[in-house]
Parts: structure tokens; sequence; C-alpha cells
């Protein structure tokens, strides 16, 4: 049973948080407990998995794989329908316990723990076919899809459900079982995600273990796992890559995007401007994909400039749970490193147009939108992502030039480009070194879009069919007629 009362009754305290294993909640003796990045109160006890916990889950994972792996895509599809239907029916318990690890607002935490069991009920729908690749009059050759083993899983604590049940339902869509590990800044909403799923999961196939660094690097080493699919900085992904040679593990990195955001000289600002500020403020910056460099054409730079600072009015410090867009930092750490971003800019006497004010005045991680006029090309404001709302707004004059600043080693995540000139659009996007590129929108992956990383942004990649791929081990068979 789970351990919450699942009629939606907002019974905080009563909240108990587990590893799952083997499909059974398993108490834990050590615990930590999270900070509300809003009211800088401690949260619930948050168990914290042993070696033990880790070989116990990965024996489960091996005893389900070997029935699993062999369940026919039907099979799945219904699985991946359920856990769903699972998601949806404790919609408001899990936004509750999101929005308090995150300090999302309620509006957003539901809309992500909705689309959460969106990207389930899309891959009830898409699977991998058998492709005949070649034909003569002595050989077929088709190319067939088998679940690769059991996959270790570790996630960030930005969008703690989307991004962790991106890999669950990638996993168990291709017959792989997944034991996962949630930031240790944002556990709750995971634990509780996978011990509300066993209901409808054979044990062992989906599980859940919470930890910090320590236990990402024992699953990297772990011979019982397979593969990896992590979501986080590229740091941390450069250590996983390391670790994971020692067992030759297949490896899916996505990794931090520095990305650039191109404005043209032929757009209707009154349109465009709102998009980029949501591009660049939304959830305070913390979005891997958000617009981390504004390039805007020098013959409007001005306007723009003023109706940016305008708009990011609309991005206040809010604590009204419902505010649907901005949010404070999600923990002191990433609170701590923006500060630092800011007070470079203030040392460096780069001219800050709004914001800047990082003391803050009540409880809470919060940092107002700063935008920061035309600071030097290799300032750390532009070289490196901020994951926070404190955003550069540069100036161009001719194409060639912003596309190669655009283009830099850790900017392969995402781009956007705005101008009504599609052509002219879709000959920028091609020149764009990055994964995704998003023409006339903020950036947001898509489910049915693939969404990979380039350069220093990752390796591989999941979402749509082709991120199945990822998850998948081709086999070839080639057969005699
Ligand atoms: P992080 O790299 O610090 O941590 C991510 C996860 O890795 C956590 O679960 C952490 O406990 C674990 N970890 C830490 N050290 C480890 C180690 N040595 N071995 C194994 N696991 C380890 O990242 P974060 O701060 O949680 O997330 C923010 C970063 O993630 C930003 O850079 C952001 O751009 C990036 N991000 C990328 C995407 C994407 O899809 N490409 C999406 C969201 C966030």
């Amino acid at each position: 049973m789970p351990s919450v009362e699942t009629n939606g009754s907002n019974g905080d305290s009563s909240y108990k948080f587990f590893n799952v294993i083997d499909g059974k909640p398993r108490p834990s003796k050590d615990h930590h407990q999270v900070i509300d990045p809003r009211t800088e109160e401690p949260l619930w006890d948050a168990p914290i998995a042993t070696p033990q916990d880790l070989d116990d889950a990965v024996a489960a994972a091996t005893r389900a794989f070997k029935t699993w792996k062999n369940s026919t895509t039907a099979e799945r599809q219904k699985a991946v329908h359920e856990v769903a239907e699972v998601i949806l029916k404790n919609v408001d318990i899990l936004a509750e316990v999101q929005m308090r690890e995150t300090g999302k607002s309620k509006t957003m935490s539901k809309f992500d723990v909705e689309r959460a069991a969106w990207h389930f009920e899309y891959y009830r729908n898409v699977t991998l076919e058998d492709e005949l690749q070649y034909e003569d009059d002595t050989v077929q050759i088709y190319s067939t899809h088998q679940p690769i083993g059991i996959l270790g899983a570790i996630s960030p604590w930005n969008f703690p459900m989307i991004l962790s049940v991106i890999k669950v339902v990638s996993a168990l869509a291709t017959g792989n079982c997944v034991i996962i590990k949630p930031s240790p800044f944002t556990p709750y909403s995971l634990l509780k995600f996978c011990e509300l799923a066993q209901s409808v999961l054979p044990p062992g196939v989906f599980q859940v273990l919470n930890g910090g660094a320590e236990l990402g690097e024992q699953m990297t080493l772990h011979p019982g796992i397979h593969h990896i699919s992590f979501t986080g900085t590229i740091a941390v992904g450069q250590r996983i890559l390391q670790n994971c040679t020692k067992t030759l593990k297949k490896v899916i990195l996505e990794l931090a995007g520095n990305n650039a955001c191109i404005v043209c000289e032929d757009v209707d600002l009154a349109k465009v401007v709102p998009l980029v500020a949501s591009g660049a403020l939304f959830h305070a910056g913390q979005v891997c994909v958000a617009s981390k460099r504004i390039y805007v054409h020098e013959s409007l730079y001005d306007r723009f400039l003023d109706m940016l600072v305008e708009e990011s009015k609309k991005y206040v410090v809010d604590d009204d749970e419902n505010s649907p867009a901005f949010s404070p930092l999600s923990n002191k750490v990433n609170y701590d490193r923006a500060v630092g971003i800011v007070e470079d800019c203030k040392k460096n006497g780069y001219k800050i147009v709004t914001g800047g004010d990082v003391k803050p005045t009540g409880k809470g991680y919060w940092i107002t939108p700063t935008i920061v006029s035309k600071p030097p090309e290799d300032s750390l404001i532009v070289r490196e992502e901020q994951f926070a709302p404190i955003v550069p707004v540069l100036s161009w004059t001719s194409e060639a030039d912003v596309i190669a600043r655009a283009n830099l080693d850790n900017a392969g995540l995402g781009a956007s480009v705005y101008t009504p000139d599609l052509a002219r659009a879709r000959k920028i996007a091609a020149q764009l070194e990055s994964g995704t590129v998003w023409i006339n929108q903020f950036e947001r992956p898509h489910h049915a879009g693939f969404f990979g990383g380039w350069k220093l942004s990752g390796y591989g990649g999941e979402l749509g069919k082709e991120g199945l791929l990822h998850y998948s081990q081709i086999k070839t068979l080639q057969i005699a007629k």
C-alpha cells in the first residue's frame, strides 16, 4: 500500500518516503531533509540508500528482467498506459511534493506532473518495428531491437518528475528494467511516484534509490548495471563517462547547454519579446534549454532591450504559490552560484539594466530578473550557463558573426532563432551546432521530438521515436533465402 493518503487531501506531515526495491518500500537507517526553497524550512525525511540497497535492487532487477525482456509490445503498452493513469490519479500529491522540493508554483508543478503522464501515454503508441534493410535473391537483412538490460538512471533537480519519467518510460517501453536515482535536492516526488507505480508493474522492473554523488558513482561502476542514462552538468557527465568505461556500459548523457537565442532585424518585437522573456526567465532560468545568451540585431537592440526590461517585470518575486512562471532558485547551492555571477558582473562594471539585487528581503532563494547589456563575449555570464534569471543581451550585425558566436563548445543543446523569414531561419538553424533549434518559439523539448546534445552538451539522447533507439540494442538478422 502506498505510504500516503491517496485521496488528494493535503496531508503534509503524513507523507513518508522510502526507497523502493523489489516492489516494496524499504525503510532506511539514514535520512536527510531537503530545505524548502520558498520557506527555507526543512521538509520530510528522505531515505539514503546503502551499497547493500543498490546490490539488492540490481539483484531484483536481474530477476525481473528475465521475464520483462520477453514481454510483448502490447504488454508494455498496457503497462505504460497504467503508469500514466497512476500519475493522473495522484496528480495532487505528486504536484504538491514536487512543488515543495523545487520551489515551483502549484500551477507549474501540476503542469509538470501532467506532462509526465503524457510522456507515458506518448510511448503507448510509439514503438520500434523490425526494419527490412536489404533484400536480394539470396538474403534478407533486418534490424531488430532488443532491450539492453538493467538501466541506471540518474536525474537532476530542475524538473524532477519529467526528466526522470523520460528515462523510466523509455526503459520500460523497450523492455529494460530501471533503477533510478533522483537528485538529493529533489528526491520526494520520484520516491513517491515509484512507490505508487508498483501497484501496476511487476516487482523489480522500476525501482528507486535516493542518494548523492556517492550512490551515483556506485551505480556507474556496478557490474550488474548495463547502461546509464544521465541528465546533469557537463563535469559530472564527463566523470560518469570515465566510470562507465570500466564495465563498458552504454551511456546517454543529457548535459548543460549555454543556448544562444538569435533575434533578426525583421521580427515583430511585440510578438517576440514575450517569447524571449519566457525562454530566459521561466522557472527562474533553471531550464537546460533556456535562452542563456540573447543576440539581438543592432538595428533594434535599444527597443528590444527596453521592451525586455518591461516584460521582465512580470516575473516577480511572488510568494503566491499559484504564480505561473517564476520561482525562487531551487536550492542554496544554485542560489550561491547565481549570486557569484551577479557579483562578477558588478565587479567588472558590466551594465545591469534591471535587477542585480541579490540581497533577499524575506525568506526563500529568490533573485529578481537581471538583464545585463552587452557584457564582453569572454565574460563569465556569456561563457558559462547561468541556470538563473540573469541574462546577457548582446548585439550583432553580420549573420556569419552571430552564428560563430552562438556556436560555443558548451552550447550544443539548444538554440532559438526568431525571424518571419522561414527560409532564412532554416539556413541559420542548419549552421547552429546544437541538438535542437527552435524557430519562432521559446525553447521547450517536446515528447515527440528527439532531444540530445552536441559537443559538450552530451552523447546520445531521448524522446521521440528515435529516443527509443538509445535504450535498445540493435540486433541484425541476416536470413538466407
Ligand atoms: P549535477 O550534475 O550536479 O547532478 C545530476 C545528478 O548526478 C544528481 O542526481 C547527482 O546526485 C548525480 N551525481 C553527482 N555526482 C555524481 C557522480 N560522480 N556520479 C554519478 N552521479 C553523480 O546536475 P544538477 O545540478 O542536478 O542539474 C543541473 C544541470 O543539469 C544544469 O547544468 C543543466 O543544464 C543540466 N540539465 C540538462 C538537461 C538536459 O536534458 N540536457 C536537463 C536538465 C538539466
